[in-house]
């Protein structure tokens, strides 16, 4: 594994950020405040991610995090990932979940079971300028996620894959795929096996878009693959080692969806407090009345929660301890906090909330796919009890 353990200082704050961390934070920031910001409504009305917005992240060094020096990348930790993850959400969770897809499950996928050759190929083209897709979710499986149609078959020095993908972020824009599909249906879902697969490979294409209710400038579309030619060595692990790969990756995608969560949030509730300091009603400024400010605060208060068991989560991976559970409700309780807030601050903008000229509907539109995708809040609570009835409370 080249992603290196991060030593845990006893008794640290979970929110104080090392030099490299603020570092990570502040530049992000700024580059969503000023680059991103401004684009926000056109991206969100056209659905559609700015072509020069993807170059800048390849230029801030933020698609390839964890992805070592050599290879191009910055050499740094999951939780940078979740932090910029964070930060990006907070202006555009567009921008957050391409960002979030790259890092935490297309770069991690190939970081923890590529081989050198794979690594030294893959790693610094999803580095450089090539944006990642995660393929494993069909029409026919989503929860139950190994029950997948797609199937490979070996011929010679290849693999010839048939099937179709769906739900796929990042593919309109990718040119690294990483796609399951079934080698061995017999064996059930140890045939699964993930390939990675180039843009313009034989028999591989992008088909239909999705038009979503949020995050819609983020791609979300069909893959479809009809005889595509793969070549054996771009087979990522094993044979047969797909459904392991899959659920490691997605446990560790978890924690990202809990930052895009948490940012998603934090951008609407700084909305709503901007808002009810200004807006006047009854004679005086709506965020004095109680029932307004306590709202607020459990907001905050909620938020803070969140952020909490996202940090920890990403500092216990880093840190190479078990994170099952963490991660699991961290996306969940992230998930639900940020539908709430969200959801309150519309209700904050009162009329002006419900409507396109304002910026909060957007953050509402953009909070609910957190309890959708990459297991749904109760795939997460499956895990969650599991962990609970079979290990330790
Ligand atoms: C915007 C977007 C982007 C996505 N990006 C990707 C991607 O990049 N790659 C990818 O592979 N997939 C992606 N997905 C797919 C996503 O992971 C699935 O939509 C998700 O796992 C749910 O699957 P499903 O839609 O088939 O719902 P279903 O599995 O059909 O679930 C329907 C409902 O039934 C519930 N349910 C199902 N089984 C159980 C059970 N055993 N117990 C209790 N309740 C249950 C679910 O919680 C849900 O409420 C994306 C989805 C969306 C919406």
């Amino acid at each position: 594994m080249t992603s290196r353990a991060v030593e845990i200082t006893p008794g640290a704050p979970l929110t104080v950020l090392s030099e490299d961390e603020q570092m990570f934070q502040q530049s992000v920031r700024e580059f969503a405040t000023e680059k991103i910001r401004p684009l926000v409504p056109e991206m969100d009305r056209t659905a559609t991610m700015s072509k020069d917005l993807i170059a800048s992240f390849f230029e801030l060094g933020i698609m390839g995090i964890e992805v070592p020096e050599q290879f191009g990348g910055a050499g740094s930790t999951f939780f940078n990932a979740v932090v910029v993850v964070e930060e990006l959400s907070h202006v555009d969770a567009s921008c957050g979940v391409l960002v979030d897809v790259q890092n935490t499950l297309v770069n991690n996928a190939i970081l923890r079971w590529g081989n050198e050759d794979q690594k030294s190929k893959y790693l610094a083209m999803l580095a450089r300028d090539s944006v990642g897709a995660y393929a494993l979710s069909e029409a026919g499986s989503g929860s139950d996620a190994f029950a997948l149609a797609t199937r490979a078959r070996q011929q010679g020095d290849h693999w010839v894959l048939n099937g179709r993908k769906l739900w796929i972020t990042n593919a309109a824009e990718a040119g690294v795929f990483i796609v399951f599909a079934n080698a061995n249906p017999d064996a059930g879902y140890k045939g699964i096996t993930a390939f990675v697969i180039e843009r313009d490979f034989p028999g591989f294409s992008v088909g239909k878009k999705e038009d979503k209710t949020g995050i819609r400038a983020s791609s979300t579309c069909e893959l479809v693959l009809e005889d595509c030619r793969v070549p054996a060595q771009n087979v990522l692990g094993e044979p047969g080692k797909g459904y392991k790969i899959a659920i490691e990756t997605l446990n560790e995608g978890r924690i990202g969806i809990g930052a895009q969560m948490i940012g998603v949030a934090r951008g609407a509730l700084e909305h709503a407090i901007t808002y009810t300091k200004e807006r006047q009603q009854f004679g005086q400024r709506v965020a004095e009345f109680q029932g307004v400010k306590f709202q607020i605060a459990q907001a905050a208060t909620d938020l803070e929660a969140a952020r909490l068991m996202v940090y920890n989560a990403a500092r216990l991976k880093d840190a190479r301890k078990p994170f099952l559970r963490e991660a699991a409700m961290a996306k969940l309780f992230s998930s639900q906090v940020c539908e709430q807030v969200t959801s309150l601050a519309v209700q904050l903008f009162g009329g002006n909330g419900y409507t396109r000229e304002y910026p909060v509907e957007k953050f509402w539109r953009d909070s609910k796919v957190g309890q959708i995708y990459e297991g749904t809040s109760n795939m997460q609570l499956e895990t969650i009890s599991k962990t609970i009835l079979t290990d330790r409370l």
